[in-house]
């Protein structure tokens, strides 16, 4: 079913003791935030044990940033769905523009990756986006779809199913600059009509899409207002707890 989502990327930062005091922070005001509004954090591997004591009971579910493209075995370094799963994360942000940029991840693991986290009921959060280049030179729906269907298409409709996506222009991650909300409505209709023309209109209407760029207290309000835009996928904000609930509340 098709949810309003707010999920943080904590990305490669806080030591444990700061993400248990965070987690701690949002626990104390999840009641601020609406019923409707299903909030998930993504702390590093090395947080989530115990910042899953911290949220337990609480409507604050727990995301990994990634995980590993093999089942088990000699992996040196490497991170099981089975084990995030044994961690407590209901979710794993997958292909996230970082580490396609900086690690190398490509179409075909991510399809692995996600098949895997299905298999073990972790709902997989899949990003997609463009370059500046690549939006410059108008080629911004040719390189989404291509994301989509090198990656997406080839799950099952029951796989589908259980998939977060997340628009994330490159050129807004970090960088303080936002989509506006005619250029994010404008992709995720278009994200939302490449499932539909994939998987039918069920799937798609039921499917959420999150926007996620430099999205902060001041606009979150006036993104999450558009039609196929079904929430966030917040990085700097979401190591605030106020800003991190603030955005919630933009529903
Ligand atoms: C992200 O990297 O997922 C992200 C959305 O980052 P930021 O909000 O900091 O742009």
């Amino acid at each position: 079913m098709r949810r309003k989502i707010v999920a943080g990327n904590w990305k490669m930062n806080t030591t444990v003791a700061e993400g248990v005091d965070l987690a701690k922070s949002l626990v104390a005001k999840i009641k601020e935030v609406p019923s409707d509004v299903n909030l998930i954090i993504a702390p590093p591997f090395t947080h989530l044990v115990s910042v899953a004591q911290v949220i337990s009971g609480s409507k604050i579910a727990l995301s990994a940033q990634n995980c590993a493209d093999e089942i088990k075995g000699a992996y040196t370094g490497e991170v099981s769905v089975s084990m995030l799963k044994s961690a407590g994360c209901a979710y794993t942000i997958l292909g996230h523009s970082e580490r396609r940029e900086y690690y190398g991840e490509t179409s075909s693991k991510l399809v692995k990756k996600i098949k895997l986290a299905l298999n073990e009921g972790v709902m997989p959060i899949f990003c997609v986006g463009e370059k500046l280049e690549e939006r410059n030179a108008g080629k911004h729906f040719v390189i989404i779809g291509a994301q989509l269907s090198e990656v997406l298409f080839e799950l099952t409709p029951e796989e589908m199913a259980h998939v977060v996506i997340a628009y994330e222009p490159v050129w807004a991650i970090g960088t303080g600059v936002t989509a506006t909300s005619e250029q994010a409505q404008e992709i995720h209709a278009f994200i939302r009509k490449e499932i539909a023309g994939r998987f039918g209109d069920s799937i798609a209407n039921d499917t959420s899409i999150l926007y996620g760029g430099s999205c902060k207290p001041s606009n979150a309000k006036e993104l999450f207002a558009c039609k196929d835009i079904d929430g966030g996928l917040i990085g700097g904000a979401a190591l605030k707890a106020d800003d991190f609930i603030a955005i919630a509340q933009s529903y």
